[in-house]
């Protein structure tokens, strides 16, 4: 239920899907290593305060390597579909949880479920929701739900 947030509410959401509809010559869904990539939100989950009690951080400013990660985000988000969401959010990481626990679970209807792949292919997530409905990568979206031809999913 809380992962509404990332899908619906969440601005950076919003503007990741926006830079996605850029025209580009050959898009990217996914890739070889994408699924070990998807846990580095949770090594940053685990490092984010630790850096932040070393101050390592410091003041926010423009220097260089802030400009360069800063455009290799920007292109990677018009290359493929929520690249932040997929390999760096750590608030994404923790939502992510509450999709395996009731309210927020997704059902499939296995006996009219034709197994089309309609859904899949509208996933900003990439994953396949009538296989893993309840998988801690969607963002819940509700496009797979919209677009599936015989409302299999709920
Ligand atoms: S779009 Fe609907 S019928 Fe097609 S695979 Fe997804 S859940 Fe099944
Ligand atoms: S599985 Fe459905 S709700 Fe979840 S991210 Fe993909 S399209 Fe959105």
């Amino acid at each position: 239920m809380l992962r509404l947030l990332c899908g619906k509410i969440c601005p950076f959401g919003y503007l990741q899907d926006w830079m996605n509809k850029i025209p580009f010559p050959k898009k990217v869904r996914t890739f070889k290593g994408d699924k070990v990539l998807r846990y580095l939100k949770f090594a940053v989950l685990i490092a984010w305060p630790v850096a932040e009690e070393l101050s390592l951080f410091g003041e926010w400013q423009m220097s260089a390597p802030l400009v360069i990660g800063l455009t290799a985000l920007a292109l990677l988000c018009i290359l493929t579909s929520r690249p932040f969401c997929k390999y760096l959010c750590p608030v994404g990481a923790v939502l992510g949880l509450f999709n395996l626990l009731p309210p927020g679970r997704y059902k499939v209807n296995s006996d009219s479920c034709t197994k089309c792949g309609a859904c899949s292919r509208v996933c900003k997530m990439d994953i396949e929701p009538y296989k893993t409905p309840n998988s801690i990568e969607c963002v819940r979206c509700g496009k797979c739900k919209k677009k599936c031809p015989i409302s299999a999913i709920s």
